[in-house]
């Protein structure tokens, strides 16, 4: 028998006009609600909208979307829900930013509902061909590491804010079909928007990301595990938290490389950077404690 997952969670956003001057007040009442309603997670609110990642009881996240769709007045959002074993949050934080998005590019809005989404079945569709498009992955490459989809091309980006320079040196054909994801879909409402402004028109997005995707297909074409920003760090095509990765407590980047912690005997994993001087420690306070006994024992000595 397995235990009943213990934290049920949703990722959403919803593109629409927020005057600056109600943004305090908004984040005001998400905070509030989330707190009261014992929701964890992080909501960001700006100008053009509404995203976040929040866990709790299954009962809190029915209620939540009722009250998300609510506050923004927008029946059209798509939540992609999972379950977790692993508490993917500690907090509850609503931050208030120029872009729910970070490409810095506030002026790239989506007008419409309507961006040139694939569902996650047309998708597969288009992959399942003899001769699939070409496919490009607009996440960083802590992200990729972890998985994507068969035959991606992965730009190695450092941060969503590089994409356009990416567009510019990448030679990508301007006539043919282009296929772009992202975990959770929000991305990509930008990325093809940039990509419309550069003559790029029979460009497709994946509607709800690898999420939605793997919802419905998790034996399909994407590979590895899909990252997470939160605490369960990826998921396997079963939109499970898998063991297989891990965030390297020297510099908060992905990693692979697991090892037992020394002080509190958890696991954890480092970074092939962080590995030559990083104690073998799962996190800063264990590596000070692990300073501690040592000075304590050369002090007897
Ligand atoms: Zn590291
Ligand atoms: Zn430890």
């Amino acid at each position: 028998m397995v235990d009943p997952p213990r934290w049920h969670v949703t990722c959403f956003y919803c593109f629409f006009r927020i005057e600056s001057g109600r943004l305090p007040s908004l984040r005001h009442e998400i905070k509030e609600w989330m707190t009261s309603n014992e929701i964890k997670g992080l909501v960001l609110v700006a100008p053009e909208g509404i995203n976040g990642t929040v866990s709790g009881s299954s009962e809190a996240i029915s209620a939540l979307k009722a009250f998300v769709r609510q506050v923004t007045g927008v029946e059209e959002i798509h939540f992609k829900d999972s379950e977790s074993h692993v508490r993917p949050f500690r907090r509850a934080s609503v931050d208030i930013r120029s872009e729910i998005v970070g490409m810095k590019r506030p002026d790239l809005v989506p007008d419409s509902p309507e961006n040139h989404h694939l569902t996650p079945e047309q998708w597969h569709r288009m992959l399942d061909s003899d001769h699939p498009p070409v496919v490009i992955d607009t996440r960083n490459r802590y992200e990729t590491l972890t998985g994507k989809f068969k035959g991606a091309i992965d730009p190695g980006l450092k941060s969503f804010s590089e994409w356009g320079d990416y567009l510019e040196q990448a030679e990508l054909p301007r006539d043919e079909t282009i296929l772009i994801y992202c975990t959770g879909g929000i991305r990509c409402e930008k990325a093809i928007l940039e990509m419309r402004t550069r003559g790029f028109d029979k460009v497709y997005q994946l509607r709800d990301g690898i999420l939605g995707y793997l919802a419905e297909y998790p034996e399909g074409y994407f590979e590895g595990d899909c990252f997470v920003f939160d605490d369960r760090v990826a998921l396997d095509g079963h939109l499970q938290p898998t063991d297989r990765f891990g965030i390297c407590p020297g510099c908060g980047l992905t990693s692979g490389d697991r090892r037992e912690c020394e002080s509190c005997g958890r696991p954890y994993y480092v970074c092939t950077e962080c590995a030559p001087t990083w104690p073998a420690a799962c996190s800063k306070v264990c590596r000070d404690r692990l300073a501690q006994a040592a000075k304590r024992s050369a002090n007897r000595r």
